[in-house]
């Protein structure tokens, strides 16, 4: 087991938006010399890069580089005085204050004070619950991101967002080789939706016969307004999107299912929401739901007072706060005050998330619809606007 130094040991795994958060956090007190843990950090992530999900299907419509929607969390980490150990998380034991990675070799990590941020695996239980016959009960096979019985055939997870670049820039080179490719997009949130039009525009560019379908089932959009969907309907109709609302159920030998139809399409792509990551079976930490980590308001393990976790990997226990980059961005912030309280045995705070959040969805070209409450907005100017905060967020630390 590595242990690097008399002083207390923070572990992060992880790099998601929360975990980015501290990182810049520590890399301004640094600078300003106002850096006050008295800790040994070391982060651990599987990849020196974080892609803003934000950012994706900007990306893939083309209006944005792989770099422009990258975070370098290696560097990150060394402006941060953060040891970075590109490993990934396989086990938590919260009783022996340890973590087990793999990347080149299985390490043993010791820790004092734990914080989780390694966000959440795409929920693919549509496909196993119709498909056990070909799993045989294994429902937790996500580790290349693609599940299915024939490697031609399957299904692409949009997480983790690392495969799934490789993945979409096969299909722009499979669609490049076809005079009519279909692509299918399960799911029926706003990152769905957000995919569906980005997706459509990126073929369409290629070849006007391309066509992207929405299965999205009987609920689309159920967390927003009515009037926000009824704008979104209008959009995916001024794209030409295809939409089916029945429920996807298998995808084998070019055909997707749905409760009564049976379409030939070239690939399919699910966005069907998000279930606990995969290491969450092999751990001691409360689980609540569907493998998320059990933590109470401050951002804290309700089984293991010094083990912290955020965003898509943590479920609160006192109250619903929906998974999503915003919660783990603000939830984040203050989760960081916590750590470095805890550390220095003082008081903690509360994460009390805002009745109201803004949420800007894009249109696949330049144009986006935002949602504030009950306000709805639309136009060319609210993509510059999502641009200009996402931009904010994505160079925060470039000079
Ligand atoms: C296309 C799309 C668009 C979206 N748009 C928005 C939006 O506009 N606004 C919004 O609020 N939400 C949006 N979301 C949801 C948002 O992406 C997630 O809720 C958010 O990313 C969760 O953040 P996180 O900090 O929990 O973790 P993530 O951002 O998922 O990051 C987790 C990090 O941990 C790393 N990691 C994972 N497993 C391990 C492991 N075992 N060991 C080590 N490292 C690991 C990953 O590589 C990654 O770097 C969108 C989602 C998608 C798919």
């Amino acid at each position: 087991m590595t242990k690097f130094s008399s002083k207390k040991i923070l572990l992060l795994a992880g790099a998601g938006h929360a975990h980015i958060g501290m990182l810049r956090r520590l890399s301004a007190e640094r600078l300003k010399q106002t850096d006050t843990t008295d800790a040994d950090i070391h982060l651990i992530s599987e990849q020196p890069q974080t892609i803003y999900s934000g950012m994706l299907p900007g990306w893939m419509a083309g209006h944005y580089q792989l770099h422009d929607i990258s975070i370098d969390i290696k560097s990150l980490c060394v402006r941060a005085g953060v040891r970075f150990v590109q490993q990934s998380l396989v086990q938590v034991n919260a009783a022996s204050n340890k973590v087990v990675t793999t990347g080149d070799e299985q390490t043993d990590l010791a820790y004092d004070v734990l914080s989780l941020n390694t966000g959440a695996d795409t929920d693919m239980r549509w496909l196993y619950d119709q498909n056990d016959h070909r799993n045989n009960g294994n429902n937790r096979e996500f580790d290349t991101g693609t599940v299915g019985s024939d490697a031609n055939t399957d299904v692409i997870a949009i997480r983790p967002l690392s495969t799934f670049i490789i993945q979409w820039q096969q299909i722009l080179k499979d669609a490049q080789q076809s005079e009519n490719y279909q692509l299918a997009i399960i799911g029926a949130g706003a990152a769905a939706i957000e995919l569906v039009m980005a997706a459509q525009v990126a073929l369409q560019k290629i070849n006007r016969n391309h066509q992207v379908t929405l299965v999205c089932g009987e609920n689309l959009l159920s967390g927003f307004n009515s009037g926000f969907r009824q704008r979104v309907i209008k959009q995916l109709h001024r794209h030409g999107i295809t939409i089916i609302r029945e429920r996807a159920t298998d995808y084998c030998d070019g055909k997707l299912s749905t409760t009564h139809k049976s379409l030939p399409i070239n690939a399919v792509i699910a966005a069907t929401g998000v279930i606990g990551s995969a290491w969450t079976d092999s751990t001691d930490l409360e689980i609540k739901g569907n493998g998320f980590i059990a933590v109470n308001h401050k951002q804290q393990s309700v089984s293991h007072s010094n083990v912290f976790a955020v965003g898509d990997v943590a479920t609160r226990v006192d109250k619903y706060v929906a998974h999503s980059g915003v919660h783990s961005v603000h939830g984040g912030a203050v989760e960081a005050d916590n750590l470095l309280a805890y550390l220095k045995d003082s008081v903690m705070k509360g994460y009390q998330p805002k009745t109201r959040t803004l949420y800007l969805l894009s249109c696949g070209d330049k144009y986006a619809i935002g949602s504030w409450g009950n306000v709805n907005l639309q136009g060319r100017w609210v993509w510059h606007l999502k641009k200009y905060i996402d931009k904010r967020f994505i160079e925060a630390d470039k000079d």
